[in-house]
């Protein structure tokens, strides 16, 4: 397509600033429109790291994170993209098979008995993409608007997407947990994800345990604090954050990496994880003129998998006349 036609995002949280990155690159007109913007989205809540979690189906997984994990290496090597590779722990109370995203990672291997917490009886350590959140979506967003993008927030959620149809022709849904309502996907549900953030007290490695006698407890440094989780309820709505829950997750992560009895308490986070059945990557035309390419519904990994599925809408668009 030599000539720019104008598309518009609904939704300025990770999965629609990546679309738009992609589609300003290769030479189409975008603008992007919001009821939120960062820095007050959920995807500026995620601590995150690239990491499958709660999220299908596994095969489309794999080639949207392969893809994104190529890209998130290629950033990690500029300066203020807030992405760096750092090892991850995961921790186990028996031996697990290897899970299936690992061949995607680097380095994996074995921990040995010394290394592991008290409790644990196995472990691995694996090397992965930490996406500082706040630096990475102000690093996006820059990079979306000097390409020459543009950003309306709205004053309002929107309510039906019909509204957008007449004046556009080619629309792409990234609402995330907003098309639950949207769209009325009864496919969607919250994944309620409660938060502590501390100082860093030096720790330097991901340490997760989802399955074992702490889970689910994980501990992600970044350059200025660390985030402690956390909880992953399936349909809980509740953005409240539950002082019990915190204490729990201090403790727990406490006898992960001891170092932290000397963090300071910072702040308390509640976030809603887009949960869906599967995630939503498809193109439907809904009228003569207008076109509308759904990209939501990223569980937990809405980071882990954003470049593969900015390619793939990239490649729907390409097939609208
Ligand atoms: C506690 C927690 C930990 C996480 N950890 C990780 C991790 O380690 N790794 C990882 O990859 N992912 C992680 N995630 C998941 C990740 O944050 C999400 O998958 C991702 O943020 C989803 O991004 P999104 O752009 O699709 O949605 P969002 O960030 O929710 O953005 C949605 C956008 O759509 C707009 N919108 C919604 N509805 C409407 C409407 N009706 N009208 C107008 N605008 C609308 C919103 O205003 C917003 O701009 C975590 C999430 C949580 C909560």
């Amino acid at each position: 397509m030599t000539e720019k036609n104008k598309i518009i995002i609904i939704g300025c949280g990770v999965s629609g600033l990546t679309c738009g990155v992609k589609l300003l690159e290769n030479d189409f007109k975008v603008e992007i429109i919001a009821s939120k913007l960062p820095p007050h989205t959920t995807s500026n809540i995620a601590p995150a790291y690239w990491y499958p979690y709660r999220v299908y189906p596994e095969e489309k997984v794999l080639k949207w994170g392969e893809i994104s994990f190529a890209e998130y290496t290629k950033l990690s090597k500029q300066n203020g993209t807030g992405i760096s590779f750092m090892k991850l722990f995961k921790l186990f109370d028996k031996k697990v098979p290897k899970p299936y995203w690992t061949k995607l990672v680097r380095n994996f291997r074995e921990a040995k008995q010394s290394e592991l917490p008290k409790n644990y009886s196995y472990g691995f350590i694996v090397e992965i993409p930490q996406i500082e959140t706040p630096v990475y979506l102000k690093y996006l967003y820059d990079r979306f608007i000097e390409s020459g993008g543009k950003i309306t927030k709205l004053e309002e959620e929107l309510t039906s997407l019909e509204q957008l149809y007449p004046e556009n022709k080619i629309i792409i849904n990234c609402t995330g947990l907003g098309s639950y309502k949207l769209c009325s996907d009864k496919n969607m549900f919250p994944i309620r994800g409660q938060l502590v953030r501390t100082s860093n007290p030096g720790i330097d490695y991901i340490y997760n345990d989802e399955e074992g006698p702490l889970s689910m407890t994980y501990i992600v440094p970044r350059s200025k604090d660390c985030i402690l989780g956390g909880t992953a309820q399936e349909n809980n709505w509740d953005l409240e954050v539950d002082y019990k829950t915190s204490d729990k997750i201090i403790s727990n992560s406490k006898i992960l990496a001891p170092k932290l009895k000397d963090a300071k308490i910072l702040d308390h986070k509640v976030g809603l994880r887009p949960g869906r059945t599967e995630v939503r990557l498809e193109a439907a035309k809904v009228s003569n003129n207008c076109t509308v390419i759904h990209n939501y519904g990223h569980g937990g990994a809405g980071f882990t998998l954003s470049w593969g599925c900015a390619e793939d809408v990239l490649n729907l668009v390409k097939t609208i006349n």
